[in-house]
């Protein structure tokens, strides 16, 4: 029998928020490797063999390289293999060089979408990415700079544009700098979304030029994302899950 490899976005945390096709391809996966930030209620009850590849900032478990030779080695002896990642695998989730390498290896292999958290975390923070008259899109950028790679860059300010910043809780004292290069008003409002979907989810309204002061001293923590933009002061406070761990004082 031919294996296979079936990329699956998990989703922002929250077990119940996989899609069903994704849920699917889980329970017939013989073998699942999977990220941290993967909710162990996914994968606990599967009849598969289990491989954490786990990569958090700084702590590589496993390299890219063995991930990939895992990913081909497993399909080529005929299993289904399922590569579970965070959020949708097309979101600075490396999926185009993981399914590159099994496209190679001439294995077929299907990508089943996730919700991203960067459309996740906004949502439940109840900031809209858009809105009529006050953002008619969004970008998103990663905020992660490795060594080894050029630095990260933050587009030219647009007054009508959501910027979102993904992996960048380390990194704010660079991308504010970069936003101040960039025009960016430096009372515009943005918020912190830690930890969407999850239990611990928290929101932390903050401005530009208070950033860099407010990460640390309200302790913002992995994994968190930053949306940036008018739209933050437009949050539908009904809507927002307002955790207990929620500053007041500095919400809007
Ligand atoms: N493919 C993933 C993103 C991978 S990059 C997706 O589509 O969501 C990892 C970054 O995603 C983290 O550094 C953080 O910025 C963001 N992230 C992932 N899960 C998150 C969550 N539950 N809450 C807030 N940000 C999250």
């Amino acid at each position: 029998m031919t294996g296979s490899v079936t990329f699956v976005g998990a989703g922002p945390g929250a077990p119940d928020l996989i899609t069903l096709r994704g849920w699917r391809a889980l329970q017939e996966a013989e073998v699942v490797l999977y990220d941290a930030l993967i909710d162990p209620a996914l994968v606990d009850d599967l009849d598969a063999e289990l491989i954490f590849a786990g990569k958090r900032c700084g702590t590589h478990f496993m390299s890219q390289e063995e991930i990939n030779f895992l990913l081909v080695e497993n399909a080529r002896a005929g299993r289904r293999v399922v590569r579970l990642k965070g959020g949708d695998p097309g979101v600075l989730g490396r999926v185009g060089e993981e399914a590159a390498h099994v496209a190679e290896a001439g294995l077929p292999f299907q990508i089943v979408p996730g919700v991203s958290s960067a459309v996740a975390g906004p949502a439940l923070a109840g900031i809209p990415l858009t809105l009529r008259g006050v953002s008619d899109g969004f970008v998103l950028v990663t905020a992660h700079r490795r060594q080894d790679e050029l630095e990260f860059s933050i587009p030219p300010f647009h007054t009508r544009r959501t910027l979102l910043l993904l992996m960048g809780v380390k990194t704010t004292p660079e991308w504010q700098r970069q936003l101040l290069d960039q025009a960016y008003p430096p009372n515009l409002p943005l918020a912190f979304v830690e930890s969407a979907s999850l239990p611990t989810q928290r929101v932390v309204i903050s401005s530009v030029e208070d950033a860099a002061r407010d990460v640390l001293e309200l302790e913002v923590r992995a994994p968190a994302l930053v949306v940036i933009g008018e739209v933050v002061a437009q949050r539908v406070a009904g809507v927002a899950i307002e955790p207990e761990a929620e500053s007041p004082s500095l919400t809007a």
